[in-house]
Parts: C-alpha cells; sequence; structure tokens
C-alpha cells in the first residue's frame, strides 16, 4: 500500500489522480490532501475517498469542515501545506498545485525524504537549479506527471546509459494553432478556453494557447532530463498521440503514444517501474487516426515560445521572471483586463526590465516572483489610466 499526499487535489490532475486511487484501492491511499478555494469540490472528494489530514488555504474553511467532518484533522494555510507535504508516513507527494505556489512544499517535501510526482511544472522552471541539486543530496525520485515528459521518461527507461541526441517534444498548438498572427488580435477568453484535445485547469489551457505551456515544458525538460536547450525540438503535432520521443546517438527514435488521458501518466508516477491496467483507459487505434502530422513551431507567430527559449538559456533569475509574469498576465487576460496578444508583451518586457542574478536562492526567487508580478500590475494599471 503505497501513502500519497496530494497537492491541489481539487483541480484537473488532483481530481484525475483521486480517480486513480479510487479505482486501486488495495494499491494506493491518499494520507493527506490539499485544495484551495473550492471546497464544495473538495468535500465531494472527501465523501468519496478515506483521507486522515486535510489543508486549506483559509482557517475559516478548515474550522467549519473540522466541525462537518470530525474525523479528519484539517490544517490550513503555508503552515498546513508543508505539513501535509511532510506527513511522516507518506512516501511520495504528487504535487498538482498550479503556479509558483507549488515550489516551497516540493522543497520541504523533498527535504523531508519524500518521492515527488510532478505535475507542478512551475516549480522546476523557476527553481531547476535546486530542485534537482536537492533531489541528489536527498536521494528521492522525481517522477514527471506531465504527459510529455512522462513520454520522455518512459521512452527512457532500459536507456539509463544511452545519450540522448536530442529530445522531440511534441504540441497541439493549443486553441488557435491555425490562427495566424493578425488573427489573434481581440480573442476571446472563452475561444481560448476552448483546446481541442486536453480538458485542463484554466492557466495551462491559456498557456497552451500562448504556447508558454510548451516554454514551460521545454525548460522542464532541460531540468528533468539534463539536457541542453539545443538538443530539446519542440513540434507541433496537432492529434497528441505522440506524446513525446527521444532520438538516440544510433538515430533510433522512441516514443510513447497513446491516447490523451492525463490519468495515464499519473498512474505512471505512482506504479513506476510497474504499468498497471487503465481502468476505463481506451486503447488507440491508428488505423482510425489515419495520419499522424509534425511541423516545426514558426517563433515569430509563436513569441512566447521564443521567450521561453531565450529565458532557459539565459538561465539564472530569469525564467523565474517570466513564469512570474506570465502567471500574472495569464490571470489579467482570463479577468479580461488585457488582450492576448498583451501576455507576450508583458512577460517580454517584463524580462528586459529585470536585474539578472545567475544563481538564485529560494528567498531570492520568492522576491523576483513578487517583482515581476507587481511589475505586470503595474503595466496594466498604466495603460488603463492612460485610455480613460
Ligand atoms: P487547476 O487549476 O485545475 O488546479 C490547481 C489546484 O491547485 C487546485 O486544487 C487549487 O485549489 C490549487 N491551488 C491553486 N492555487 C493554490 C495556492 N496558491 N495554494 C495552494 N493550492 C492552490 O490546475 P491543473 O490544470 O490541475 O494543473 C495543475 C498543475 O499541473 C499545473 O502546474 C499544470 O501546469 C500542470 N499540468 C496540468 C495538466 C492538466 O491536464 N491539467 C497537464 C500537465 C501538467
Ligand atoms: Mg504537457
Amino acid at each position: 500500500m503505497k501513502k500519497i499526499t496530494v497537492l491541489g487535489v481539487t483541480g484537473s490532475i488532483g481530481v484525475q489522480t483521486v480517480d486513480v486511487v479510487y479505482h486501486n484501492p488495495n494499491d494506493y491511499m491518499i494520507v493527506g490532501m490539499s485544495a484551495g478555494h473550492n471546497i464544495s469540490k473538495l468535500e465531494e472528494i472527501i465523501e468519496k475517498i478515506p483521507v486522515q489530514v486535510v489543508c486549506v488555504i483559509e482557517k475559516n474553511d478548515a474550522e467549519i469542515l473540522a466541525k462537518k467532518y470530525p474525523y479528519i484533522r484539517f490544517v490550513y494555510g503555508q503552515a498546513g501545506l508543508i505539513e501535509i507535504a511532510t506527513l511522516s508516513d507518506v512516501e511520495i507527494v504528487l504535487n498538482a498545485i498550479v503556479g509558483f505556489a507549488g515550489l516551497i512544499p516540493t522543497i520541504e517535501a523533498i527535504r523531508h525524504h519524500k518521492d515527488i510526482a510532478l505535475a507542478n511544472k512551475e516549480t522546476l522552471v523557476v527553481a531547476g537549479h535546486i530542485i534537482t541539486k536537492l533531489v541528489k543530496e536527498y536521494q528521492v525520485r522525481l517522477l514527471p506527471v506531465d504527459s510529455e515528459h512522462s513520454a520522455i521518461f518512459q521512452s527512457l527507461q532500459g536507456n539509463q546509459n544511452n545519450k540522448i541526441k536530442r529530445i522531440l517534444l511534441t504540441a497541439s498548438g493549443g486553441s488557435f494553432r491555425d490562427k495566424t498572427r493578425e488573427e489573434l488580435v481581440g480573442v476571446s477568453v472563452k475561444e481560448a478556453l476552448n483546446h481541442p484535445n486536453w480538458s485542463m485547469g484554466a492557466k495551462i489551457t491559456i498557456d497552451s494557447a500562448t504556447l508558454f505551456n510548451k516554454g514551460l515544458e521545454v525548460m522542464e525538460a532541460k531540468w528533468l532530463f539534463d539536457v541542453d536547450y539545443d538538443k530539446i525540438e519542440v513540434l507541433i503535432h496537432p492529434e497528441s498521440i505522440l506524446h513525446s520521443a527521444v532520438e538516440f546517438e544510433d538515430t533510433s527514435i522512441i516514443g510513447q503514444m497513446g491516447m490523451p488521458d492525463m490519468r495515464l501518466p499519473i498512474q505512471y508516477a505512482l506504479t513506476y517501474p510497474l504499468r498497471k491496467p487503465l481502468i476505463k483507459g481506451e486503447s488507440l487505434d491508428l488505423t482510425k487516426m489515419g495520419q499522424l502530422t509534425f511541423k516545426k513551431p514558426d517563433f515569430k507567430r509563436f513569441r512566447a515560445l521564443k521567450l521561453a527559449y531565450d529565458a532557459g538559456i539565459k538561465g539564472g533569475s530569469m525564467p523565474c521572471v517570466l513564469n512570474g509574469a506570465n502567471e500574472e498576465a495569464n490571470l489579467a487576460f482570463r479577468n479580461g483586463q488585457i488582450e492576448f496578444l498583451d501576455i507576450e508583451r508583458l512577460v517580454e518586457e517584463a524580462m528586459n526590465a529585470h536585474d539578472w542574478i545567475e544563481n538564485p536562492s529560494v528567498q531570492q526567487l520568492l522576491d523576483i516572483d513578487r517583482w515581476a508580478r507587481d511589475y505586470v500590475i503595474k503595466k496594466i494599471g498604466e495603460s488603463h489610466a492612460d485610455n480613460n
């Protein structure tokens, strides 16, 4: 019986993790879970599967829930999050929190010798240099949940001693993959949220449309697989069937294919190195697919991807600026405060205005993240003042 903590249990990945655990009650047990503000979803989950300790953001929510579910212990806030990420009998922490907020609980979990199943890619983007060091120091496993990285990880099994020539990181292209740059002017939030292949949380769906998601994944791949940026190639693959691949030195390309279903990489991160049946998993029928297509992304069209490569290659504090500015601009777009193309413009401006640091500490990352967010908020405020 594997004991797990799930951070961000009410989100898209969190709910699918609950589904995997629910269908395998003899294999896994969720001991700790955390949610943000979606208390009704949390209650649904608590009533569906057993759990011992639950963390929410607000103290008030924790107090109300504690009265309603006296057999569960409720904790709250950042201290609560760290508490459930470090529970003594937990073996693996699946981090499905969205954004920079996932960083500190990941660090604390590693320091308490927990294996990490990581959906929260922002953690590696901003602090890959710190996380990879800690993973070695504490000798824990860092298992990817992101579908592309799970595909790469699966392709590397049995090949640990073979050099990677190239990583082929596939991208659906998001909601606007068929639009020209001119056609992106004035697109709506509703259109952007309409992803062709995957159903995901709001932030990552917008990131898929801008291609910041793929940019974050390029950086995530760099840290997970220790490869240079010139060996990570993004391919637009609208069918989302080849989830990514690795080319080895003998030119052999090994990849992982399957229907787009996040429960597979979630489950593999939990069962690794074993494979188990995926309950209600649909087998891929290649004859029904007819054809699979691939093309190179146009960096002018997908400016965000270029910015992400630039930030990754610059390294140090730059990815943290890109990430913080993007989180804030992504939110402002969803709130109707800015246009779609303003997202990448604001991120680029923040990157240009930043005083770069080569090897930021955790505290410096916290400060830089705040700075990048404040920069974007200020710029949006100024442009609204100009328009009035
Ligand atoms: P989501 O928005 O659906 O869920 C996020 C979860 O995090 C919720 O439970 C929310 O309550 C919690 N949360 C948000 N802010 C928090 C904070 N400040 N403190 C504590 N908890 C907080 O997001 P998602 O789509 O499930 O994505 C989660 C992570 O997984 C992201 O990093 C995303 O990039 C990554 N990811 C998601 C998918 C997908 O299919 N959804 C695929 C690959 C990777
Ligand atoms: Mg992905």
